[in-house]
């Protein structure tokens, strides 16, 4: 009986487990599409996973890790053929279906992508979940009227200014900073961590600010317009202090609550600026925008300022690296190395 490894978490009598086994192939769940996984990543969303956390795992026993890039072994599909690279985000992975923290792994085909040409199994995991949610904000802000040009002057206010990203040295935020830069939109990184200011002007932000300063509201409902836009992967006090800054018909894209899922805020900025706050969600997806976002990431993220934003770890490092990026110490993006043992 062929058997590959997977980092596999079960609960059992209230208790949470994840380890890595062997498990047999035949335990994989039914599906269009097998694929030979050779990466993953590592998301916030695993680190809650691997450790335990409600909210993420919804059925048990699960395979954990919620990205994975791969190439196809067989398919019941005629729109991937043995042999294909393909990269699966989100979709329910490791949350109802088992995901990529394995060496193997089966899909229906209208959840997985067709790598785009250029673009690794390595450096699709270095996007991953992180880079296809930042890749999402800056369309959302697109749409939204946010470019490299400046906002026309509205009448008595001012111009646009500047888009600032928080948790910028995380996942999204380190991507998003990339992905700004490539598209000439002046991009301020707010961080906690001041030592990694080189890095993110590496990345091509314009500006750092600390974190403190954005979530130090003064209370009053409206401030001086003081940006374009916004690409929020923290939330709570943050996002409340973010909102009165947004510049009249500007929006935020927000898709993280890294530092907190509730906050207060006044119906001001909507009502007196037309100020929106765009909802970001990267696991419901269809397929159609599936494929536009990795299209743009294709053409948007620079792959030198992705690999060097990234490094790589095995499998059974995950546990550790889940708790360290619920503590907000990674740095960028980490790929999963899932070996090509087994099977
Ligand atoms: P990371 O941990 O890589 O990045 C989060 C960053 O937020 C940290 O690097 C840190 O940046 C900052 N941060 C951490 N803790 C705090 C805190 N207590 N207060 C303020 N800032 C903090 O995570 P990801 O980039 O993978 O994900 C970011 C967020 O986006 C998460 O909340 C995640 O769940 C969410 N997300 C949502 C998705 C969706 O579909 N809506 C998809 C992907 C992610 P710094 O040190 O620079 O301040």
């Amino acid at each position: 009986m062929s058997t590959f490894k997977a980092l596999l978490a079960t609960q059992e009598g209230g208790n949470f487990r994840a380890s890595i086994q062997d498990i047999p192939r035949e335990s994989l769940p039914p599906g269009e599409v097998s694929v030979r996984v050779r990466y993953s990543s590592l998301n916030y969303k695993d680190g809650l996973a691997v450790t335990g956390r409600p909210g993420v795992i919804r059925r048990f026993p699960m395979v954990c890790g919620i990205d994975f890039a791969g190439v196809v072994e067989e398919s019941a599909s005629p729109e991937f053929k043995p042999g294909d690279a393909v990269a699966l985000t989100g979709a329910g992975a490791s949350e109802t279906i088992w995901g990529g923290y394995a060496q193997y792994a089966r899909w229906n085909a209208q959840t997985l992508v067709p790598l785009p040409p250029g673009i690794s199994l390595k450096q699709a995991m270095a996007i991953g979940t992180a880079g296809f949610t930042a890749m999402q904000c800056v369309m959302a802000l697109e749409r939204h009227g946010v470019s490299h040009q400046l906002s026309p002057a509205r009448e008595g206010g001012v111009r646009g200014g500047d888009v600032v990203v928080t948790g910028a040295s995380g996942g999204v935020g380190s991507i998003a900073i990339a992905i700004l830069g490539k598209l000439g939109i002046r991009a301020i990184a707010s961080t906690g961590r001041p030592e990694l200011g080189d890095y993110l002007r590496s990345l091509g932000a314009s500006g750092i600010i600390d974190r403190s300063e954005l979530s130090a509201a003064s209370g009053r409902a409206l401030e001086r317009e003081r940006w374009n836009g916004a690409i929020d992967t923290v939330g709570g006090t943050t996002l409340a202090g973010l909102l009165p800054c947004i510049a009249a018909n500007r929006a935020i894209a927000l898709c993280g609550l890294a530092g907190g899922a509730v906050f207060t805020t006044t119906v001001m900025p909507f009502i007196l600026r037309g100020v929106s706050l765009l909802g970001i969600n990267s696991v419901y997806v269809t397929p159609q925008e599936r494929r536009e976002v990795w299209d743009r990431l294709s053409r948007d993220l620079p792959l030198d300022l992705l690999d060097s934003m990234t490094e790589v770890a095995p499998l059974d490092r995950v546990i550790e690296l889940g708790k360290r990026i619920l503590e907000g110490k990674i740095r960028g993006r980490v790929v999963i190395d899932v070996g090509e043992g087994g099977l």
